[in-house]
């Protein structure tokens, strides 16, 4: 089943829901960084909320990084998602497990509550847009429902989640958000406020089965879907786009890998991607600096 993004408004326009499966956008995450359960689970709530907010993006090129940094064991926790649905991200240590005394996996411990969760949105425009807010339970719904209503005064509802099969493959993932609109009325209130004493973990709904339009009208049944985005695990990094940091360097050190006898050999932070470059390539690389530098 691939991966969606609905978005749907009930109640006249005063509720927007976002609901999300993610669960392949997860896995791929999971498989590239090598996650235990407890990091699977960290960094592939960060990616779905992430996706989600990345979807109300307008140009494909627009981007939303979201890093939370709660100075627990997993250390710093880092997605990103772009107008187009690629996302991408990591987890400071991707081989945390830890398990809650109920048998849920502890995300919450993991990340840790001593910091913040920024969030930058990359508009295209001079300056991103940058909101911090202090981070509430370390459990990613939580910290980004109290995001929303202190840097956007947006009040939210967020439920995002991530069943880790035993082998440490993802069952399910997915995510929803339910926001009011300026102005809601209180009979909307309210029904925000029911819906959330209802509300069922994301990720139980995505392994029965449910189709993300079919949970936003579980808890709204006048939902009209106005829109459905596709999202994936994408990084777009590539083996030309490194050779171009490299050739930024220092003739010194690239001097330095081609004596070595080594060459260089890089890794993308965010999909764990290798590259390497012989000490011959490294030599290539001088002689075509050196070159422009000349005509330059
Ligand atoms: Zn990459």
């Amino acid at each position: 089943m691939k991966d969606k993004i609905v978005i749907a408004q009930a109640m006249s326009g005063q509720v927007r829901i976002h609901a999300a499966r993610t669960t392949a956008m997860v896995e791929e995450a999971r498989k590239a960084h090598h996650c235990m359960a407890t990091s699977a689970a960290a960094l592939g709530r960060m990616l779905s909320a992430t996706a989600i907010m990345a979807s109300d993006l307008k140009n494909p090129q627009e981007k939303i990084t979201s890093i939370m940094n709660g100075h627990g064991p997993a250390g710093t926790v880092l997605a990103q998602a772009d107008g187009a649905g690629n996302a991408r991200g990591f987890i400071g240590d991707p081989s945390v497990y830890l398990v809650r005394e109920d048998g849920h996996l502890a995300v919450g411990q993991a990340i840790g509550t001593d910091g913040t969760l920024s969030v930058i949105k990359d508009l295209g425009l001079k300056e991103p847009f940058t909101g911090v807010a202090q981070i509430q339970s370390g459990e990613v719904g939580d910290d980004f429902a109290f995001y929303f209503a202190i840097s956007e005064q947006t009040p939210s509802i967020v439920g995002v989640g991530v069943l880790v099969n035993p082998d440490s493959s993802i069952a399910a993932a997915g995510g929803i958000f339910i926001q009011l609109m300026p102005g809601a009325s209180e009979e909307a209130i309210k029904k925000c406020e029911q819906v959330a004493s209802v509300l069922r973990p994301v990720s139980s709904l995505i392994e029965e089965g449910l189709e993300p339009e079919e949970i936003v009208k579980m808890y709204f049944e006048d939902a009209e879907v106005i829109g459905e985005r596709d999202v994936r695990w994408h990084c777009g990094c590539s083996r030309e786009r490194f050779r171009g940091a490299l050739k930024t360097l220092q003739v010194k050190d690239l001097q330095e890998m081609i004596d070595d006898g080594k060459g260089a050999e890089i890794r993308c932070e965010y999909c764990n991607t290798y590259y390497n470059f012989t000490p011959a390539e490294i030599a290539a690389i001088l002689e075509e600096r050196s070159a422009e530098n000349r005509l330059g």
